[in-house]
């Protein structure tokens, strides 16, 4: 799918349109994700009225909806950070902050399929287990945890790691560092605040009713996960692999201070 948003994004400095673009790709990557049927439309709207904050969302009719203004403030807190992007940097930002957030909505659009389907692989036993409309509990669980909710991570997983890759083969260099110490910080940072047992284990162990804790350490233990697959899916690592992951973590924020020392001075 990278390639072919890459082309989109080429032909698109030609033009310059950007809601085209985001059709555009809207639907390639309904083809590429196998969710033609589980979505109708791409609705890109000014704001959100009952919180401004808001990067898109689906709603009820099985629409996607995105907004400028959500967008637009994670946009103007990003430059804060990078303040030695120029001009050519800044428009690529902004296209990809829209992409990356068309990708994450999608990715929700694709974990409903998956929750419908009957796998027990465990992605979909994850989702399944997560599932926000489950109960009055669940709800809650998702709203006061959003940041480390299941589904949360993994669009938010799936959505940076795509648009590091465009970024990178673009040669976006700057934008690729800043999005992938977001990329790591989304991996592992929330094991800080839930020790070396995940973000996703720590979830369920508060959520989860006995049964279906047995069914998720079924899954677990049949899936064989590297840790890369660990840190995607929030379950747990070791000490060593922490360590690991908080070294690469430095590494890249080091060489995003870095970066801004010398542009800066
Ligand atoms: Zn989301």
């Amino acid at each position: 799918m990278e390639e072919i948003i890459i082309k989109l994004i080429n032909e698109y400095n030609e033009n310059n349109n950007l809601e085209a673009l985001l059709q555009k790709i809207y639907k390639i990557a309904k083809q590429e994700l196998g969710i033609k049927d589980y979505t109708k439309q791409l609705k890109i709207l000014k704001e959100r009225k009952d919180n401004e904050k808001t990067r898109g969302c689906l709603d009820k009719d099985g629409n996607v909806i995105i907004y400028k203004k959500g967008i637009k403030l994670d946009i103007d807190e990003i430059l804060e950070e990078l303040p030695y992007l120029n001009e050519d940097e800044k428009n690529m930002l902004i296209v990809v902050e829209y992409i990356k957030t068309l990708l994450h909505e999608l990715e929700h659009v694709r974990q409903n399929k998956l929750k419908k389907e009957n796998n027990n692989d465990i992605e979909t036993t994850i989702l399944k287990l997560s599932n926000t409309n489950k109960n009055d509990l669940s709800k809650i669980a998702y709203k006061c945890l959003y940041e480390t909710h299941p589904q949360e991570r993994l669009a938010e997983y799936q959505a940076k790691k795509t648009v590091i890759k465009i970024l990178e083969d673009l040669g976006y260099d700057n934008i690729a560092l800043k999005l992938k110490s977001e990329y790591i910080y989304e991996k592992f940072i929330h094991y800080y605040n839930y020790g070396l047992i995940g973000p996703t284990n720590n979830h369920f162990k508060l959520f989860l009713k006995e049964k279906e804790k047995e069914q998720f350490n079924k899954s677990k233990k049949e899936s064989n996960l590297n840790l890369e697959d660990r840190l995607k899916y929030g379950l747990e690592i070791t000490e060593e692999e922490y360590v690991s992951t908080v070294m690469e973590y430095k590494e890249v924020t080091d060489e995003l201070k870095e970066r801004k020392n010398k542009r800066t001075k």
